[in-house]
């Protein structure tokens, strides 16, 4: 057999990237195999450098919402490039792109641009700090808020995968300002805000969570947190990096009717760009410095290449709104033709499933927190991957991510996806 060329740029990283990737969710350990190294993509199609095609499912992890190579971002991505591509000063766009978010978000009076999701979530955090004066916050087992030291408690996404319990580099002293407790269990969270009375400073949460598969919040739940957090002076923190822009214009806060105080952004707000933000109500916001004395800063924040490119995505999701009912539609069409083929193959599962996040848990109960999601069949799920992978279905390598789906899917693609999905489902009942 001649070796492929996906597996000789594999080796070849290993010599000189740590597991060959920059990032560890992308190098298969936890599905097996090798990763595949992608070269080109338009539309809903990845094309990975030997040219086979695949119908792409994690977007980016989400930026990609309308699909690979959109005609307004990669021309106005290429205007500016002639322009400049960062100056470490301010520009007009960094205004237009404060305003815009403004005009589609609640909640939102100031708004600070930052490069990753992850400086977005530990500067929010460091607000919340800062604005309370306490030091603990509460998160939830199983929700990822970026690698900043505070969050790898628990965490979800590829610490998660991976089965890290504890994450070496993180001290003792990092992490002992970190509460936490199940998803959706506000008797927990109660008792945390009891037991710790006047000391802590935030709770922050994925309204939908999408580190641990798609699960959703449990009517009250959301609602729980922000009543815990007036009646103890918290500050709530959406952590909406997967779910603004996506789940609504407005995100979660305008999808799910729940007022938070700081929302963090990332991955659509960036339109495939490093991008991340966070933002909120104007008397905690203005506690950033050099209004206020909590530190933050970045020598590419609101870089002008960025700005435009995000600027573009959310402009055209705003210009029409129909775009993201249209890739609602087709997520619940995908998820119908799913659950028919899963329930004709009558071994158990769950699909869950809220707007354009979906994922499938091999599970015979309610995926509803961490436990629930770390107790189903993982070993079933790496089969049903590369099952999926050779029939050109691309999904997320691991059982603890959410599906993206983006609004260049065409119902042909999502037909052929719940196809491939059947003729895999046969394949592993076969194998077993
Ligand atoms: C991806 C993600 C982050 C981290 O964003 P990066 O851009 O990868 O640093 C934070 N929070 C949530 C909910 C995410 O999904």
């Amino acid at each position: 057999m001649s070796i492929d060329k996906n597996t000789t740029l594999f080796s070849r990283a290993q010599q000189s990237i740590p597991g060959g990737v920059n990032s560890p969710v992308r190098a298969f350990k936890s599905v097996g195999g090798t990763p595949v190294f992608f070269e080109k993509a338009k539309g809903a199609y990845l094309y990975d450098v030997q040219g086979q095609q695949y119908i792409d499912y994690i977007a980016s992890w989400g930026p990609m919402i309308l699909g690979h190579g959109y005609e307004p971002v990669v021309k106005a991505i290429q205007q500016q490039v002639e322009k400049a591509t960062s100056f470490g000063a301010p520009t007009e766009l960094e205004i237009e792109m404060a305003e815009l978010i403004k005009s589609m978000v609640p909640n939102v009076d100031l708004i600070r641009m930052v490069n990753s999701g992850t400086e977005a979530c530990m500067s929010a955090l460091r607000v919340a700090r800062g604005y309370t004066g306490r030091n603990k916050f509460i998160k939830f087992e199983g929700c990822y808020h970026g690698h900043a030291d505070p969050f790898l408690v628990k965490a979800g996404s590829g610490v998660a995968t991976f089965n890290i319990q504890t994450v070496p580099g993180v001290t003792a002293g990092a992490a002992s300002d970190t509460l936490t407790c199940a998803y959706n269990d506000l008797d927990a969270v109660e008792k945390l805000a009891t037991d710790n009375k006047g000391e802590i400073a935030a709770i922050i949460v994925e309204p939908v969570a999408g580190n641990m598969g798609c699960i959703l919040p449990k009517p009250g739940f959301l609602e729980g947190l922000r009543r815990i957090c007036d009646e103890e002076g918290m500050v709530l923190i959406f952590d909406e990096v997967m779910n603004g822009f996506r789940l609504a214009l407005g995100g979660a806060q305008e999808r799910l009717g729940i007022d938070a105080d700081l929302v963090t952004y990332g991955k659509v707000i960036g339109a495939g760009m490093p991008v991340g933000a966070f933002g909120g109500k104007k008397q905690i916001m203005e506690v950033v410095a050099p209004l206020g004395n909590v530190y933050q800063a970045g020598t590419l924040s609101g870089n002008p290449v960025a700005m435009i490119a995000g600027l573009t995505l959310l402009k055209a999701l705003k210009a029409t709104p129909e775009l993201l009912m249209e890739l609602d539609d087709k997520t619940q069409y995908l998820k119908d033709g799913l659950e028919e083929v899963l329930k004709a193959w009558g071994q158990p599962y769950v699909i869950n499933h809220f707007g354009s996040m979906l994922s499938i848990h091999f599970s015979n109960q309610p995926v509803i927190d961490f436990a629930t999601a770390a107790a189903s069949d993982t070993v079933l799920f790496k089969k049903f991957f590369h099952a999926l992978l050779k029939r050109g279905i691309y999904l997320p390598p691991s059982a603890f991510e959410s599906w993206f789906l983006n609004n260049a899917l065409t119902v042909d693609d999502l037909d052929k996806t719940i196809r491939a999905v059947k003729e895999s489902l046969e394949e592993i009942s076969k194998r077993d």
